[in-house]
């Protein structure tokens, strides 16, 4: 490149000499030499404006013709320049193809995808968004997501920022029978790509599961009562030798109802949105669960009970007490005789947090993450020994679902456990006074 703007710079060096040679040339025939060379730079000075008027008015593309066989400096910019033109070109027009292309390809996916800026205003959408969230092109880009979207759900989850998690079982607008699961994932500076996909199959299949799960459970009670009825009946000194299988017998159908009753409660659990509000004394549940926790520990553990707020919850108390029994009783049947059971309940921060906390054998981090699956256990022949069905922690899991709570385990293999249930600061009441209470 600097050896081509040399030469160039040479042939313009040797115009300008041949310019100001004939000038000298002139003027020593003709006389008035300095009015000549004078001319001469003149006409130089002015040649050398105009190409450069001439070049400006090319660069703003208002002269489309480009004098690029000029072999001195002009033709040489000239020529620099229109190389860098056409590499733009190129290069915008293959961004234009890749761009094209994302866009036929993201066009053509069967999810609805649509971008939003931070405000959640459309920026693009694609086919799908039409049949699945209803939304109408161009009429609606531009528009503000929520406004075309109503649901106060949806709105509450796009304003809430924690989409880690996608919303499911969300109807689709304008089709009912649609379910959507809606994902966003950032990007860029606040922009978000929104994502919904038709899980209306998927969403069929769960309820078939949830009600297989639930008509088999509620077949099994019939029969399993009749069971434990004739079981009852049968005195043991009319035959002692079947004393030994009678008690076998009778705590095996003791096991297998619980197991259906538990079934039915998650069934229950699970085909509910939300449970009715109501004040759930707190001292009141803290003294009934520690009594029982006396009783299913019959005087082999230390049970301590601390109550640090005075505040009440609000929620399903027969629910709640559901749950937090369950990790009482998992407490005194996972803690060996001699061990400490502590039941507390205080104000973390802002959250209030019922939790129980033993010295009893543990759970290895490995576990935690599935330890409130159906039926998973980290032994399943202690937790049999124990009475357990393997459907304790799903209950709670389930429970704190619907209370929009969380359960945290902290636990250390042959330390203990700290099962804690955390509620939003919405859900701390004032203690009643003895009005409210009468
Ligand atoms: P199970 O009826 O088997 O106790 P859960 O759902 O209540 O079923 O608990 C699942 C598993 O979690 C148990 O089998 C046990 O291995 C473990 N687990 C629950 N609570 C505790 C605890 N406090 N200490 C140690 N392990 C526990």
């Amino acid at each position: 490149m600097n050896a081509r703007l040399d030469r160039a710079l040479q042939v313009s060096l040797w115009r300008i000499s041949g310019g100001l040679l004939l000038a000298l040339v002139l003027g020593l025939a003709l006389g008035g030499l300095a009015w000549w060379l004078f001319a001469a730079t003149l006409a130089a000075l002015v040649y050398l404006l105009w190409r450069l008027r001439q070049f400006g008015h090319w660069l703003q593309g208002r002269s489309r013709l480009a004098p690029v066989d000029d072999a001195g400096l002009w033709g040489a910019l000239y020529r620099i320049q229109l190389r860098r033109q056409r590499s733009d070109t190129e290069r915008r027009r293959r961004l234009v193809q890749v761009l094209r292309a994302f866009r036929n390809t993201a066009a053509a996916l069967p999810d609805a995808t649509v971008v939003l800026d931070a405000d959640g205003v459309i920026l693009w959408f694609n086919d799908a968004s039409t049949r699945l969230l209803g939304l109408s092109y161009p009429h609606d880009l531009s528009g503000h997501f929520s406004n075309l979207v109503r649901s106060p759900r949806v709105t509450r989850w796009l304003q809430g920022g924690d989409w880690s998690e996608p919303l499911m079982d969300v109807p689709a607008p304008g089709d009912d029978a649609l379910r959507l699961g809606l994902r966003i994932i950032p990007y860029g500076q606040g922009q978000r790509l929104l994502v919904a996909r038709d899980m209306s199959k998927l969403m069929q299949l769960e309820q078939m599961r949830r009600d297989f799960v639930a008509n088999v459970s509620h077949e099994l009670r019939t029969p399993l009562t009749v069971v434990h009825g004739y079981l009852d009946l049968i005195e043991p000194d009319q035959s002692p030798e079947l004393e030994p299988m009678l008690m076998e017998l009778r705590t095996q159908s003791r096991r297998m109802t619980q197991i259906v009753e538990d079934l039915l409660t998650i069934s229950r659990l699970e085909a509910q949105d939300s449970l009715p509000e109501e004040r759930v004394s707190m001292p009141g549940m803290m003294q009934t669960l520690r009594r029982e926790a006396e009783a299913l520990s019959l005087g082999r553990h230390t049970i301590v009970m601390e109550i640090r707020s005075e505040l009440d919850l609000s929620g399903s108390p027969k629910e709640l007490h559901s749950a937090f029994s369950n990790l009482v009783s998992n407490a005194v049947r996972y803690t060996p005789a001699g061990g400490r059971i502590q039941l507390r309940w205080e104000l973390r921060g802002e959250q209030p947090v019922f939790s129980v906390t033993d010295t009893g054998q543990g759970i290895a981090p490995n576990h935690l993450p599935r330890i409130t699956e159906r039926f998973y256990r980290v032994s399943s022949s202690r937790s049999r020994d124990t009475g357990g069905t393997g459907l304790g922690l799903s209950i709670v899991k389930h429970v704190l679902q619907l209370h929009q709570a969380k359960l945290c385990i902290e636990s250390e293999v042959g330390v203990g456990s700290t099962f804690a249930c955390v509620f939003d600061n919405e859900r701390a009441l004032q203690p009643a006074t003895s009005e409210e209470l009468g």
